[in-house]
């Protein structure tokens, strides 16, 4: 089932391998409405996204952000919708977590190295071109250079946490990006939720933080998984949102964009917030 809402998505400027116009226009003819861009630690992307939106009066296209954070054993990952990037202080946070992308990169490109799976390190940075450079760049790199087939063959022989190739790299914790993000008039979603450990405990700690909603729908979540998540969202008095996660880069669990059964109530219930928050304004 598809939905006229999709409120997670990557372009050119990180991970994603369309641009915001492409990724725009595609969501668009795939019958999308409401859309948000949520490229990892960085808001480049926005002021194209913006104009191409333009284009489709009916379209709301909502600023929005994925960070990521560090908890013992595990990544959790946070979107912000409706954040106010102009901020200069956001901004100058956003350009020290894409300096520590850069280093953690590089380490991670030296350990494959050592492994004896070498790639350029140029042509990393090439493929992140001006965009917040991340692993999925290193595995199209190791996939041009013939160490592994598919993007998904890197992550799950070299980089994925308990990979060879796997570096950490500088992150705030959940509560700080919650509060970094409701700083900037964002409201706070926590992303992809299925596999967290501790997930009451970590909701519990977030909600006090400003932490709104969180993802129930997603990729393949089953309907099993969908209905724990509303269940939990609602105990938590958090709007259950998702988003298809598109970053066009194929692979079996990609979903097109709008490829999510993401209901509209919800999805107004965001809307609503931003407009009694006065954020509406900056679709
Ligand atoms: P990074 O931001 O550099 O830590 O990379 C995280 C990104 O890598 C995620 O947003 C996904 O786009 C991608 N990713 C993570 N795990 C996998 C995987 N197993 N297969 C393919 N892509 C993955
Ligand atoms: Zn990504
Ligand atoms: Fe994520
Ligand atoms: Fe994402």
């Amino acid at each position: 089932m598809s939905s006229r809402a999709d409120l997670h998505t990557h372009s050119t400027f990180s991970d994603g391998l369309l641009t915001p116009t492409q990724l725009i226009d595609l969501a668009y003819r795939r019958g999308v409405r409401v859309m948000a861009l949520t490229d990892h630690d960085t808001t480049e992307g926005l002021p194209e996204a913006l104009t191409a939106a333009a284009g489709h009066p009916d379209l709301t296209l909502i600023p929005g952000i994925e960070m990521s954070t560090d908890v013992p054993g595990s990544e959790v990952h946070i979107l912000g919708h409706f954040i106010d990037w102009r901020d200069e202080d956001f901004q100058r946070q956003l350009v020290n977590l894409r300096e520590s992308r850069l280093g953690r990169a590089r380490r991670m490109v030296e350990k494959l190295a050592e492994l004896g799976k070498p790639v350029p390190w140029e042509r990393v940075h090439s493929l992140a071109g001006e965009g917040a450079v991340g692993r999925p760049h290193i595995a199209r790199a190791l996939v041009e250079a013939g160490h592994v087939a598919t993007v998904n063959e890197a992550f799950d022989l070299y980089l994925s946490r308990n990979g060879p190739a796997y570096v950490e790299r500088e992150r705030l914790t959940p509560t700080e990006v919650v509060e970094t993000l409701t700083a900037v008039g964002g409201l706070p979603t926590l992303a992809h939720p299925r596999e967290l450990d501790h997930l009451e405990d970590l909701l519990a700690q977030l909600k006090p933080a400003g932490l709104v909603g969180m993802e129930a729908y997603y990729q393949d979540y089953s309907r099993n998984d969908v209905q724990r998540l509303r269940a939990l969202a609602d105990s938590c008095e958090l709007i259950p949102l998702g988003g298809s996660d598109f970053h066009g880069m194929g692979g079996p669990q990609q979903r097109e964009p709008g490829d999510i059964p993401l209901p509209d109530e919800p999805v107004e219930r965001l809307l609503a917030l931003a407009r009694e928050r006065g954020v509406l304004e900056r679709t």
